[in-house]
């Protein structure tokens, strides 16, 4: 029996209760290095307001947090299915209730040019606004609050937590954060409080106003570009890539440090033709020190494509390099050199890793260790905050 989307995020728990999976017990998504021992289990999930709706005609509202824009009747839920409607009211479910929580380096978002070498206190929740066919993270985003283990942890107790476990940051991650602005928001103000940055990593599916509104409060963020093709968007997400696109433009406008990761599928967005369309677009239409990301996809939950070959990952490098982007990687495969950071002025390594982890950060003062060329990025936690630093 094949699980669609319908009978677990925008249905009932019933209908997926002759499955092996009718309640999921989520212990964490990929390599941390903490797990979650002493933290209570959640109870039922309790509404909190939620923000960006509008009233509508017989109860009903209208969602304008993301472009999806559900208009949702009373009591019936949102396509993200964790915004329920009680009685004309509009309220998030997942408030205070990640249903993944680890302690990760800040290259695994990736964020490379934001305090490298040190750790994220990282959440996410249930639900999605998106459907990759591809998500690595399916069993959290693609369910229910009501059908995954959560736990509880409001937004003081999270920065408490990264501020114990020595992380530099917060990081909202793993399903989409937009679907849980509320959460985000008010971690990203408690830690912009006590000068714990949250960070977070996103599909880019969401309005102008909102968007605005967290970038004021975050350090920094992480965009999710999908492919540089509606299709893709459409037939592969269940998305529409303008929306995405003006985010990263609204990102430029209010001068927050992001950086954009691209996960080549094969045979689906991987074309030199579309590679090389999507890297001038960062180069032109928002800056070439965007660090650009392509990172190697594997077969997950519902696509089961040949992981992407060694040599398209190589030209996506190249391609990139060739429109003029400053600041490119390749993640989620070993190829030597891939990861540094080199100095678009000399070429010197002025960071070095291997995989994830930084071996070695030989930036001076955010200058080139050989030529002093300025390398854009936040490099220290005094800066967390700064904004303006994209050219
Ligand atoms: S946030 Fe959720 S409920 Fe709101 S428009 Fe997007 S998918 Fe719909």
């Amino acid at each position: 029996m094949k699980i669609s989307r319908r009978m677990v995020i925008g249905g009932s728990a019933a209908a997926v209760a002759g499955l092996a999976v009718s309640k999921i017990v989520y212990s964490g998504c990929g390599a941390s290095t903490w797990a979650a021992p002493s933290l209570k289990r959640a109870g039922a999930p309790t509404p909190v307001d939620a923000h960006f709706w509008q009233p509508l005609d017989g109860k009903k509202i209208k969602c304008v947090l993301c472009p999806r824009e559900c208009s949702v009747a009373d009591a019936e839920r949102g396509f993200c299915g964790v915004r329920e409607n009680n009685d004309g009211k509009y309220y998030t479910l997942v408030y205070g209730r990640p249903s993944a929580v680890n302690v990760d380096p800040i290259e695994k978002k990736p964020l490379f040019h934001y305090l490298p070498g040190t750790t994220a206190f990282s959440i996410g929740t249930a639900g999605c606004n998106f459907e990759c066919k591809f998500c690595q993270n399916w069993n959290i985003s693609q369910f229910r609050p009501e059908d995954v283990e959560s736990f509880d942890l409001p937004p003081d107790k999270v920065v408490e937590a990264a501020q114990r476990t020595g992380c530099a940051t917060v990081a909202c991650t793993y399903n989409e954060p937009v679907i849980f602005y509320e959460y985000v928001l008010a971690c990203a103000t408690k830690g912009h409080e006590v000068g714990v940055p949250a960070v977070m990593i996103s599909n880019g599916f969401i309005q102008k106003n909102p968007m605005v509104a967290l970038a004021n409060e975050l350090g920094a963020i992480k965009i999710d570009l999908k492919s540089f093709s509606e299709k893709f968007y459409a037939e592969t997400c269940r998305g529409k890539l303008q929306p995405v696109l003006d985010t990263l433009k609204t990102l430029k406008e209010q001068g927050i440090w992001f950086e954009i990761v691209v996960l080549l599928v094969t045979t689906l967005n991987d074309s030199p033709d579309e590679v090389k369309r999507l890297a001038n677009w960062v180069a032109t239409t928002l800056s070439p020190d965007v660090p650009l990301h392509f990172s190697r996809y594997f077969p997950f939950y519902k696509l089961q494509l040949p992981q992407t070959p060694v040599e398209t990952m190589e030209k996506a490098y190249a391609a990139a390099k060739g429109e003029g982007c400053n600041f490119v990687y390749v993640g989620n495969i070993e190829l030597p050199g891939r990861a540094n950071t080199l100095c678009p002025g000399c070429g010197a390594v002025a960071i070095k890793r291997v995989g994830m982890m930084v071996v070695a950060n030989d930036l001076k003062d955010g200058k080139c260790p050989k030529c002093g060329r300025s390398i854009p990025g936040v490099w220290k936690k005094e800066d967390a905050f700064k904004r303006g630093i994209l050219a």
